[in-house]
């Protein structure tokens, strides 16, 4: 789960990292009001969406009076912003942040994340900040410097002097990030996050470090836990889809093709995406329905996966171990007399109950292709949805 900027920087202002000022607005009203109230003579406003890369979406602007904080509020606030993380359909902008403008002397890279392989958190620096950190990690991986943090010993302060020196800050500079560091740390591990990232944090004219941006990730898993941070939840910025899937307990992820996929058990639903791709299809979804699903969950699945517009033909491919071949027929045929289907489906059944799922599936009034292998799914599905059924 994904936070705002602005509850980031709430965050970060509590653990200790300096961050400039700033209030989230709702209404071009508010904004002028809250840069009435931050002062000075300089604002920026950012549209506060879950997508990084705004500034060269026009998501970011530099305000030197209050009618320009009015106007590109006006100009931002109820629209979607289309960055190069945001997909096709952007996210909509219904806040943005109105914060003190800072004068920027250079933008380094700060980044803290779980690195799986050493089970461990690791911490990035970098001087090439402001710009696609992914880019520069492929093209000039020698520009990052990291370390890891022994989870007995915490942050030890040589490391954070290592860092300090490999992003040639002075002496004042090498403490400041070390007590950001620090604080990092201790909101990392308290409120059970999975990534942050400054992207810039800069060093401003006056010498002093300070966070201008704030990517904050919290571990799913973890949110039962952390009901502070869920609170900070903003559904609109998520896919809605896959909330839907949520609520009934279904894994799912959606993906940009036109073959849908409704599947039991991780690791097929994985390799039913590989098939599909190696016979030139591309997924829509990866959805596995699980083995303790019930005929409601698999109609929900289904209903999910027909709602996409993009749907060209949908596979459904089954092997009926705890879940029951039957049950998933029942459900499908739920669905479909609920919401209907104008696409085909591909079905491959296997193991128990097969036959009796089967015979419900031919004696319902579905149009089913019926498969006998995952080969032989992938090339009907990928053929039907190139309309060649
Ligand atoms: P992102 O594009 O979504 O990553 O948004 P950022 O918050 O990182 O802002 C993008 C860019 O806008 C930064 O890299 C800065 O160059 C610029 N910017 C943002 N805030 C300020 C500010 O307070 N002062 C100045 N001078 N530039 C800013
Ligand atoms: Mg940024």
């Amino acid at each position: 789960m994904n936070l705002h900027e602005y509850q980031a920087k709430q965050l970060f202002s509590n653990y200790g990292i300096p961050v400039s000022h700033g209030l989230p607005a709702y209404t071009v009203e508010e904004a002028e009001q809250n840069a009435k109230t931050l002062g000075g003579t300089g604002w920026v406003v950012k549209a506060q969406v879950h997508a990084g890369g705004r500034g060269k979406a026009g998501g970011v602007k530099l305000a030197k009076s209050i009618d320009e904080v009015k106007e590109y509020a006006d100009a931002m606030l109820g629209t979607q912003l289309i960055t190069k993380q945001s997909g096709p359909e952007g996210n909509p902008i219904n806040c943005v942040l109105i914060q003190t403008m800072s004068d920027i002397e250079s933008e380094l890279y700060l980044g803290m994340l779980v690195d799986r392989s050493k089970r461990r958190i690791v911490v990035m620096g970098s001087r090439a900040g402001g710009m696609d950190i992914e880019e520069v990690a492929s093209t000039e991986p020698e520009k990052i410097f990291t370390f890891f943090i022994n989870p007995i010993l915490g942050v030890q302060e040589y490391q954070c002097r290592k860092m300090g020196f490999e992003l040639e800050l002075n002496d004042l500079q090498r403490k400041q990030l070390s007590v950001s560091i620090h604080g990092l740390y201790k909101l990392f591990t308290e409120k059970d996050l999975s990534l942050v990232e400054i992207n810039p944090l800069i060093i401003t004219k006056n010498g002093d470090i300070e966070a201008l941006d704030a990517k904050v990730s919290v571990e799913d898993n973890a949110i039962f836990r952390q009901k502070e941070m869920e609170s900070l939840r903003d559904e609109s910025q998520e896919n809605e889809k896959e909330n839907a899937a949520k609520r009934f307990d279904l894994n799912f992820v959606a993906l940009d093709g036109n073959i849908a996929c409704m599947v039991n058990g991780a690791g097929l639903a994985m390799a039913t995406m590989d098939i599909i791709k190696l016979h030139g299809g591309e997924p829509a979804n990866f959805l596995d329905v699980g083995g303790g699903a019930t005929k409601e969950r698999v109609s929900e699945a289904f209903k999910l996966i027909v709602s996409d517009p993009k749907v060209k033909a949908i596979l459904v491919n089954i092997f009926g171990g705890i879940v029951r071949c039957d049950l998933i027929a029942e459900g499908i045929i739920h669905a479909v007399k609920e919401v209907g289907v104008n696409v085909p489906v591909v079905v491959r059944l296997q193991g128990t109950n097969v036959n009796e799922g089967k015979q419900l599936l031919n004696e319902s009034d579905l149009k089913i292709i019926s498969a006998d292998d995952l080969t032989d799914a992938a090339n009907k599905v990928v053929e039907a949805s190139k309309g060649g059924n």
